[in-house]
């Protein structure tokens, strides 16, 4: 294995809101994929511990190949009630976060990520482009420092992927 998948998954015991917040995003990652988009979802949950935001990935529907869940998350939270309501989130991720959205969401003041299926669950599952960095390794050493935990719920995460490449196969 590359030593970009090196950084040690984080599975801790979650409260009850939290793992609500997680089968939210869980659920619209499958809603993602019923509309024909990348089977992602994302919840963003303010650090007052309210939830701001359910969304999704449109990428395919909105022709915007940014349009990841995590990225959703966080511009409709901003665009609705100001970027410093992003400061001090949690975003719960149904899928690991890529490159891309691990950075937008440090740089939009996000304070922890936590996240369903693994990155390598789910690039061995789907196959097609690859970015195979962790996570936590994108966010290593980053200031303020940003927590990454999870798996979280990875079985209930990892079915949403399994029924993509079940649907891909009919
Ligand atoms: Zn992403």
């Amino acid at each position: 294995m590359p030593n970009t998948y090196a950084i040690q998954d984080n599975t801790p015991d979650l409260g009850p809101d939290e793992l609500a917040a997680m089968r939210l995003a869980i659920a619209a990652s499958r809603e993602a994929l019923d509309a024909g988009d990348g089977p992602y979802g994302a919840t963003l949950v303010s650090a007052a511990g309210e939830i701001l935001q359910v969304a999704r990935n449109t990428k395919v529907t909105s022709g915007d190949s940014s349009a990841h869940a995590e990225m959703v998350a966080v511009r409709e939270v901003a665009a609705r009630l100001g970027a410093d309501a992003v400061k001090g989130s949690t975003v719960f991720a149904s899928g690991e976060p890529c490159a891309m959205c691990a950075g937008a969401m440090f740089w939009a003041g996000v304070k922890r990520v936590v996240y369903g299926a693994t990155n390598p669950q789910i690039a061995a599952l789907l196959g097609g482009q690859s970015l195979p960095i962790r996570c936590a390794e994108v966010v290593a050493g980053a200031s303020p420092a940003m927590q990454v935990d999870g798996p979280v719920l990875g079985d209930e995460a990892m079915a949403v992927f399994q029924d993509a490449v079940a649907r891909r196969t009919r």
